[in-house]
Order: structure tokens, then C-alpha cells, then sequence
């Protein structure tokens, strides 16, 4: 019998998932399992997103919808876009909906790069890109971000690996795994510099609004017009509205791209779900929404101050990134490894097979010597999972 198309020759299922499933396994093998593994909020959908998409079902707005989303999301979504970024002018005609920031990013790649292109991906990186790029028959070239600078990269790193053949970066920020965050200089260094090498950016604004400095993390579309001609911003409800399950993503794009991605998705969804784009029509316009909103950034901070201070109290020396958004803490783990124990991978097994506690390890993300806590988790499971790891790792 004749083997899987060469399109998927590099695919590896995703360790985030594998884990997660893992644990579940467990607990529902009656096992005591705390699971910091998962890369979504833990709160309920706000009653006023999900509301519009139940009304929506009644109306019997259950057709297939405009391919490239609803005009009152588009609209809705480019108001929202405009103030998040000072009143910035943005153009509805430019926004696609797809099923999910994770499709509105694999349009952009697939529609901007193919054979013989190389995309920049700065790793630590979200576990899917690669594959994305490698979908589109691209390469992924990665670049490791400065620990001593939150992993992050900057414009010298890209310099370092440029080439003709270099077509994109993927930018993540806040990022997914170490919650660092770019300022705006930075961004405006690195866009400027992919404009200048004719470099496409696709901006991963994902986890945007949870951010612990003030108002939204810094925006590509915080910058002046001219540099945008060469960015895909993408975003979603997925994580701030805690809208996961929904599947609704966004891509804000030049005019011709948008139409590009628009096209090709015509092909693949024919649009995402309608009552969905519903309920996320009044996620982005349903200004009440902001108090939830509110309320669950501020529950991640408190959180995210949690993990910080336990750490710095029980496990003084372990090396971590400072996390200013997302909701995600990444400590480094390469100080314990021994003839036993060399990578992230074998830590977390033991941890979740000695101590029931399920994180994600950093080769999901690139790097087998740090590991990615979530803290989408009620207050006391964090707590409770950081002491078992404190009498893990400490051996105490
Ligand atoms: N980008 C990043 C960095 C993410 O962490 C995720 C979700 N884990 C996505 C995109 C995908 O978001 P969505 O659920 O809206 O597809």
C-alpha cells in the first residue's frame, strides 16, 4: 500500500495535547492529578457572548456565512482593534474569520510562504508553527532568544540568519510559552527591520490583552501605517474572552493578502461557525464585557504573582522568565539533570508519575531545559502543585 503524502512527512502529534490527555487518563483512573498543562483559561465564556450565540441558533442563524466572517464582526472587530490602539484607523475589508487564531495563522503562512522559502521563527516557540510552515513546504529557521533578555530576540539575531531566501518571521507577544512581552521599541525595531529586507511579519497577538503592565500589551498596530504594509496581525477571542471551544480567529492583513486568505479559505471552511462569530461579534462590541474581561486579567495576576513568589521563596536559583502577559511561567530545569535525569521531557514524567503533576515540557517548545507551567488554574491547584514540586525538585 502506498504510504502518507510527503505534506505531512514532518508531522509529530502535539506534546501539549499528549500530556493533557495523559492526565486526564490519570484522574480518571482516580489518580490525584493537577494539571498546569493546559493552554486555556479556566473560566466560563461570559454570559453575554455566550447568550448572542445561543440567541443566534434560535434566529435560525445557521447558515453558512460570509466566507471572510460576518460583516458586523469585521466591523465590530475593527472598532475594537482601533481603540485598543488609540483610535488607529482599521479597515473591516482587511479582517478574515477563520476557525480559530490557530487557522488564521496557518492561512497567513500558507498563503504567504512556500518551497524554497525560509521563515524565521524565534524559539522558544508555540508548538505549532513549524509545522505550519512546513505545511506550506517552507522551511522554519529558528533563532533562540537571550535568557538574560526573557528569551526574547532582536533585530542583531535576525541579521544573524537572514538570507535571499528568508520570506517571514512569526513573532509571538505576548508569548506562548514564557509569557515575556515586546515593548513597543522593540517591535519597531524588528518590523522596521523586516520591512527593510522586504521580510513579511506575522504578529501572534493572541494573549494581547493579558497583559500585567498597563492597558494591552504593546501592538504591531501600535506603528505607523508604512511599516504595516508587510504585517498579518492575528488574534482572536480565543484566550482573553475565554471563547476557546467557540473557534473564532482574526486576521488583519494588507488588502491583497486578506483577499488571498480569504480565497483560500473559501476552499477549506467556506467561514467559520456562524453562531459563533455571533457571540463573538458581542465579545468584541458588548462593551459590559470589559468588567469580565477585567476580572479575569486580574486573576491572572494574582496568580501569575503566586507562582513568582513561590518560586523565588522555595526555589531560590531556579531560573525563570519574568512573565508580564499570557498566563504561562517558564522556569529552567537543566541545573538538576544527571545521569538520569537529562532533559524536560524525563522531568516532567517523573514529576506527574512521583507527584501527580502534569506540565509541559520545553522540547514541545524547542528547548529541552526549561518547562511551561499554566497557571489557568484555580489558586489553591497552583499552590498545591507548587508544593509538590518544591519536594521534587529539592528532593525534600
Ligand atoms: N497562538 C498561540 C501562541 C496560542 O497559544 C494559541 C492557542 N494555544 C493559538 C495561537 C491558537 O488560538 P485559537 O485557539 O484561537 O486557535
Amino acid at each position: 500500500m502506498k504510504g502518507l503524502s510527503k505534506n505531512l512527512e514532518h508531522l509529530t502529534p502535539s506534546a501539549t495535547i499528549a500530556i493533557s490527555q495523559l492526565a486526564q487518563q490519570k484522574r480518571a483512573a482516580g489518580e490525584d492529578v493537577i494539571d498546569l498543562s493546559a493552554g486555556e483559561p479556566d473560566f466560563e465564556t461570559p454570559r453575554i457572548a455566550s447568550e448572542a450565540g445561543i440567541r443566534a441558533i434560535q434566529q435560525g442563524k445557521t447558515h453558512y456565512p460570509p466566507n471572510a466572517g460576518l460583516l458586523d464582526l469585521r466591523a465590530s472587530a475593527a472598532r475594537h482593534f482601533s481603540l485598543l490602539s488609540g483610535g488607529r484607523a482599521v479597515n473591516a475589508d482587511c479582517l478574515v474569520v477563520s476557525t480559530g487564531a490557530k487557522q488564521s495563522l496557518f492561512n497567513a503562512c500558507f498563503t504567504l510562504f512556500g518551497p524554497g522559502d525560509k521563515v524565521i521563527i524565534p524559539s522558544p516557540y508555540w508548538v505549532s508553527y513549524p509545522h505550519m510552515v512546513r505545511f506550506a513546504r517552507a522551511e522554519p529557521v529558528f533563532v533562540p532568544g537571550a535568557v538574560e533578555w526573557s528569551l526574547k530576540i532582536g533585530v542583531e539575531d535576525l541579521e544573524k540568519v537572514k538570507d535571499i531566501r528568508t520570506k517571514g518571521l512569526i513573532l509571538c507577544s505576548p508569548t506562548n510559552p514564557t509569557g515575556a512581552v515586546y515593548t513597543r521599541a522593540e517591535l519597531t525595531a524588528i518590523v522596521r527591520w523586516a520591512a527593510a529586507h522586504d521580510v513579511w511579519v506575522i504578529a501572534d497577538e493572541i494573549y494581547r490583552r493579558i497583559h500585567y503592565g498597563p492597558g494591552p500589551a504593546p501592538s504591531v498596530l501600535d506603528l505607523p501605517d508604512e511599516l504595516l504594509a508587510s504585517v498579518v496581525m492575528v488574534s482572536g477571542v480565543s484566550k482573553a474572552y475565554a471563547m476557546t471551544g467557540w473557534r473564532i480567529g482574526l486576521a488583519l492583513a494588507p488588502p491583497a493578502v486578506a483577499k488571498a486568505m480569504a480565497g483560500m479559505q473559501s476552499h477549506i471552511t467556506s467561514g467559520a461557525s456562524q453562531p459563533s462569530q455571533w457571540a463573538a461579534t458581542a465579545a468584541l462590541s458588548d462593551e459590559r464585557i470589559e468588567v469580565d474581561v477585567a476580572r479575569m486579567v486580574e486573576e491572572f495576576r494574582q496568580r501569575r504573582d503566586l507562582v513568582e513568589s513561590q518560586f523565588r521563596h522555595h526555589l531560590p536559583g531556579v531560573e525563570f522568565v519574568d512573565p508580564v502577559g499570557a498566563f504561562y511561567f517558564f522556569f529552567r530545569i537543566d541545573h538538576l539533570f544527571n545521569e538520569d535525569l537529562n532533559s524536560a521531557k524525563q522531568f516532567c514524567d517523573l514529576l506527574l508519575s512521583k507527584e501527580g503533576v502534569a506540565l509541559v515540557p520545553g522540547e514541545a517548545f524547542g528547548d529541552k531545559r526549561w518547562v511551561r507551567l499554566s497557571y489557568a488554574a484555580a489558586a489553591k491547584e497552583i499552590s498545591r502543585a507548587l508544593e509538590r514540586m518544591t519536594r521534587f525538585m529539592t528532593g525534600g
